[in-house]
């Protein structure tokens, strides 16, 4: 089997050691991956930290070229790289084809934000002693980006860190998850086409128990990372000083009311708590709905589920596919019958063959069930009757997680209710809380992280603000 390559400061190289990467569909071997050495790490770090100067130094209108050029590289070759993704994580073809279409986006937006990216000034002769004065205030970065990301989503999960390093002149060190570094690679392959100074980008997958030393690395000032609550909050807790943003899980709720749509609830409901098989992090989980319209929903969100298509990612139809691995689909077994124990009930799936696990209705999950206080992470949702909008908003929040928030609903007055109460980083009205674009800021509170993604969020959270004050004028 071939090895690939990683990318070690714009350039392709192998090492001694590789891994194996395989599809998580029936586990065949996909390719072997090369392992850099900790003296190419240290060559990687040193070559991002050395060209931060250059980096910064960029013109705009380079910056946006190349991200416009990555944008229509990864356009060019959707296909293969839908088909990648399929290989490698298991999503269905249609799924995988979304997610290249996302980053053709996010890297299509990250050259026009660039362009935007600009400073401001403010009079200081506001007062007697500021007269005269001006200041001159523009965002500088911190220097290279340190981004650990998943395997859920393994293309765009990188893109949403790499495009907006690029777009502000920050050198950019990926280590991708070890499940699903292909996308990764093959992102580094297009980088390198765009004649971006030498050290603006690495890829390098390297081992977890390697992964602490890129972490401490004062050369990497800021660690952007998107993952599980106990390690995300371990990197920050060990590099206090350090500009950490984490985008961690949820159990994300979606709230029905009375005056609702129930067939477009319905079937949103059941699609967004399925896709990606439930892996996602905004992916329904609980479904809290009013006792006026509980019959009425649960009659048709139940077949709305059982009408998915299940099965063969590479079947162009399928909607469900299997999870990342079978020890994945085992631990959801697992809390599928820990809730059934508690009285729960199946109203449809609940089943496992080997690393899939069939889309799943329950209702009347305890509430100290893991089902429902936990982030499942496979395609399970907990429907559960509540009296009303008051309960139902008291429910949501009644979680360590607070990513987003859907809430089905005609209501204005509710809507703008939702947005004071929910304790989310969003709330989405009408619709899922799986909903997320690269304009709006996105991220979590409580266990869901801290920081905020979309372009220009990470933008900032990779830049300070830097402040020069022009006086005699
Ligand atoms: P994970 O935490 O196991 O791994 C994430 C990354 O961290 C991987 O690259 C992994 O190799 C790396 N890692 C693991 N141990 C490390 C260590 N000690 N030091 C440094 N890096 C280390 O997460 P996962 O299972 O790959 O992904 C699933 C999780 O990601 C879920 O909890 C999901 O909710 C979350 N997620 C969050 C968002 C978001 O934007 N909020 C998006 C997608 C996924």
């Amino acid at each position: 089997m071939d090895v690939r390559p990683f990318w070690l400061a714009g350039r392709a190289e192998t090492s001694g050691d590789s891994f194996e990467v395989t599809h998580p569909y029936d586990g065949s071997a996909i390719a072997a991956v090369a392992v850099p050495t900790p003296e190419q790490v240290e060559e990687a770090v040193r070559a991002a930290h050395g060209v931060r100067h250059e980096a910064r130094a960029l013109p705009v209108h380079v910056r946006a070229e190349a991200l416009a050029h990555v944008s229509r590289r990864l356009g060019e070759r959707a296909d293969e790289i839908a088909r990648l993704i399929t290989n490698e994580n298991g999503k269905p073809l249609m799924w995988a084809r979304a997610e290249v279409a996302r980053a053709v986006s996010t890297f299509r937006w990250a050259a026009e934000e660039t362009r935007r990216y600009g400073g401001e000034t403010q009079r200081l002769d506001t007062d007697p002693a500021g007269a005269g004065r001006l200041a001159y205030v523009a965002r500088r970065p911190y220097g290279a980006v340190l981004a650990i990301t998943p395997f859920n989503f393994p293309l765009n999960l990188v893109a949403h860190k790499v495009a907006p390093a690029i777009a502000v002149g920050a050198p950019v060190v990926v280590k991708p998850a070890p499940a699903t570094p292909l996308s990764a690679l093959l992102l580094g392959e297009i980088l390198a086409e765009t004649g971006l100074p030498e050290g603006m980008f690495s890829v390098l997958p390297v081992p977890n128990d390697r992964a602490a030393a890129l972490v401490a690395d004062e050369r990497l000032p800021v660690v952007s990372f998107t993952g599980s609550g106990p390690v995300g909050y371990s990197i920050m807790d060990s590099v206090p000083r350090k500009h950490v943003t984490l985008e961690l899980g949820g159990n994300a709720a979606a709230v029905v009311l009375g005056d609702a749509d129930l067939d477009w609830a319905a079937t949103r409901v059941a699609t967004f708590s399925n896709y990606q098989a439930g892996q996602s992090c905004i992916a329904v989980q609980r479904v809290l709905v009013t006792e006026d319209v509980y019959d009425e929903f649960a009659a048709r969100l139940v077949p709305a589920v059982e009408s998915l298509v299940v099965g063969d990612p590479w079947d162009e139809k399928t909607q469900v596919g299997p999870l990342i691995s079978e020890d994945a689909a085992i631990r959801v077994e697992t809390w599928v019958n820990e809730a059934m124990a508690g009285g729960a009930r199946v109203l449809t799936g609940g089943t496992r063959e080997g690393g899939s696990f069939a889309p799943t209705v329950l209702a009347d999950v305890p509430a100290d069930a893991k089902a429902w206080r936990e982030e499942i992470f496979g395609p399970v949702l907990a429907l559960q009757r509540v009296a009303d909008v008051d309960e139902a908003f008291a429910q949501v929040n009644d979680s360590a997680y607070g990513l987003q928030a859907g809430v089905f609903t005609r209501s204005l007055d509710v809507a703008f209710r939702a947005h004071r109460e929910l304790e989310v980083g969003g709330v989405i009205i009408g619709d899922v809380p799986s909903y997320r674009a690269d304009q709006m800021p996105y991220g979590g509170v409580k266990e869901s992280g801290v920081g905020r993604e979309g372009l220009r969020s990470a933008m900032d959270d990779y830049t300070y603000p830097r402040t020069m004050v022009l006086t005699g004028l």
